[in-house]
Order: C-alpha cells, then structure tokens, then sequence
C-alpha cells in the first residue's frame, strides 16, 4: 500500500464533503423525453474498419515476432496511462500537479490513445460526473449498455450534453500550453502516434513486417484499449457492488479495475471524484496509482489528494451497502436501537 505521507492532502473538511458527493438521481433529475437518435455514419463506418481489421490482427497475432508481442503490452500500458492517469487524474479530476515534462508525457500517452484530445475529453467526463445518468451525461448508463458502452459516440450527443457542456469551465485546461498544442495539431498528431509510431518501430528496430506491425500494435491494441475503457462508462456502472454510496448506480467491480489499471473502483470513484487513486486502496490493483506515486517520488508530482480514513468510514456507514472491496461482505452497517447505543445487523 502506498503511504500516507505527509506530501499528500488529505482532505477532512465537511463543506467538501458535500461538494464531493454527487446528486442522488430520481425520475425529476433524469429526463423523461427520448432523445432524437441521429447516427453519425462516419463514425460508424470507422468503427466497422476498425472491427474488421482488428480481425485481421488477431489473425496474425500468433505468427507475430516475440519482441511485437511485448511491444503491444507496453504500447498497451502507455496508451491506458495516457486516460487513467492523464485524461482522468490529471486534467479531468485534477487530482494531483505535473510538471511540465510529466504532463508532456502524459499527452504523448493520451494521444497514443485516440480518445478525442485532452480537452475534450476532460469535457465529457466532467459532464459524465455533473450530471450523472441524466441526458446531460455524454454516456448516460440510463440508456442502456451498448449507448454506455460505444453506442453514444455513434449518434449524435443529446442537446442537454451540449447544452450543459457549456456550462462547464474548462479554461483551466485551455490555459495548459500541453493540452492547447495537443488539440491544435489532434488530427495529425493522433494518426502518427496510435497508428504510425506502434507501426515504425517492430518494422525498423527488429524487421516486423509493416502489415502485422500495424495491425496488432496499432489497430488490435488500440481496439483492446477502448473496449476495456469503455467498460469503465457500462460495466462498472451495472454489475458490482457500492460500498460507499448505494443510492447511485456506479459500482465497483474487480474485473474493470483490473483490465484498465485501477478505474475499476466506480462507487468510490463517483462519491470522492478528487481522490488521485480512486480508490479507497491506493496500490491494490491500481498501477495507475503505483506510476503516479513513482513520478511523486523523483519529483515529478506534487499535491496528490486523498481522503481521509475517517471520512471515508463515515460516508460507507451512512450510505454503503455494507459490503467492502469487491463485495466482500466483512462489515457490517451499523443500525441505531435508541438514542443512546448503535449495534451491527
Ligand atoms: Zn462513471
Ligand atoms: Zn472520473
């Protein structure tokens, strides 16, 4: 486990308590009208090549050179980097600073990714918590597991999205030299990066042929990467159990944290958005909180915000389900029998 030093905030304050905690939703908070179902068949269109010829990469997987295999494992935890620790931690939740040459890192990673430029994406998610499975949730879990999962980024987004996106301020992001350069130059930087970089290298540095380099590294692990990302929006937000809040439908669930590095942890992460681990475990099963911890060490980070224990307890005795990690049931909710004494169920 990692810590508690003294280098990190922990964070006890009631008022932000209550800026933590998120709104229950009811049927008032999310809109009865069906939004307009309007395909973007540009996407789709994307979206069945990328299938189609991720096929073909799963194809040439086994007759592929040892060294292109485990080039597709880091390309792999570069690229989840990128969104866990940099388009989530970083620059949508600001949990934590970077310095320059981090953050230089991090958008190289993100860009790898090909998941929208930073500042979009920093937009959705924190559209994604503000409003939380209502219409002004860009992948509101309300509307099913395929419109959560990737059907929302083939239609287009509902007007509250962008109505309410634009309510939120994003200049903190714009103001980063990083995120502005990134987004000017996206389209060129992203194709040279996700697909031309995972390509160049097996084919000049070990002799790979430039098909398979750029059907497994490029096409097969960066539809990997979004499938497991994309988990996060529809799996974790379903199938789990909520140990912290059980009026919200964001759960936790150990298969999600395990595949996308430690963003499996949703029930904790939609109550205490701010903490840089989003969980209530630093280390365990979380080497996107292990990398962060590491930049903190060589000096790289700085204000890492972390619960305290003691508020975490007391939001899981109040609204928990009363069970603990993945649904472990070994606590138990505490019931009051008079005004005077507390005993377990
Ligand atoms: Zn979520
Ligand atoms: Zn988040």
């Amino acid at each position: 486990m990692a810590p508690r030093n003294a280098e990190i905030v922990c964070t006890t304050d009631d008022d932000e308590i209550k800026n933590e905690v998120e709104p229950v939703v009811t049927a008032e908070t999310h809109g009865q009208k069906l939004p307009p179902m309007r395909i973007v068949w540009r996407n789709v269109i994307w979206m069945v090549w990328l299938h189609s010829a991720c096929i073909i990469g799963l194809y040439l997987f086994p007759f592929a050179h040892p060294l292109t295999w485990l080039w597709c494992v880091a390309l792999y935890m570069m690229n989840a980097l990128g969104i866990t620790a940099g388009a989530h931690r970083l620059w949508a939740h600001r949990s934590y600073k970077a310095k320059l040459p981090t953050r230089i890192l991090l958008a190289f990673f993100q860009t790898l990714a090909f998941q929208n430029d930073i500042v979009e994406w920093s937009r959705d998610h924190r559209a994604h918590h503000k409003y939380s499975e209502t219409d002004g949730d860009p992948h509101n879990a309300k509307r099913g597991f395929f419109f959560a999962h990737m059907g929302w980024l083939l239609v287009r987004k509902h007007p509250d999205v962008k109505a309410k996106g634009r309510l939120l301020d994003v200049s903190d992001l714009i103001a980063d030299p990083v995120c502005s350069f990134q987004r000017r130059y996206y389209v060129w930087l992203v194709f040279a990066t996700c697909f031309g970089f995972p390509t160049l290298v097996p084919w000049y540095f070990w002799g790979e042929s430039a098909w398979t380099a750029f059907h497994i590294a490029g096409v097969l692990r960066y539809t990997i990467a979004l499938h497991v990302t994309w988990c996060v929006n529809s799996v974790a937000h379903m199938w789990g159990n909520k140990p912290y809040d059980q009026n919200i439908n964001p759960v936790e669930n150990f298969f999600v944290a395990f595949g996308a590095i430690g963003e499996g942890y949703h029930n904790y992460h939609h109550v205490f958005p701010h903490d840089y681990t989003t969980s209530e475990f630093n280390w365990k099963f979380n080497p996107t909180s292990i990398f962060i911890d590491f930049l903190a060490a060589i000096g790289q980070v700085t204000d890492r915000k972390k619960m305290s224990y003691d508020m975490v307890f007391r939001r899981k005795q109040r609204t928990g389900d009363g069970t603990a990690g993945f649904g472990h049931l070994t606590w138990k909710k505490p019931v009051k029998v008079n005004s005077d004494e507390t005993k377990t169920e």
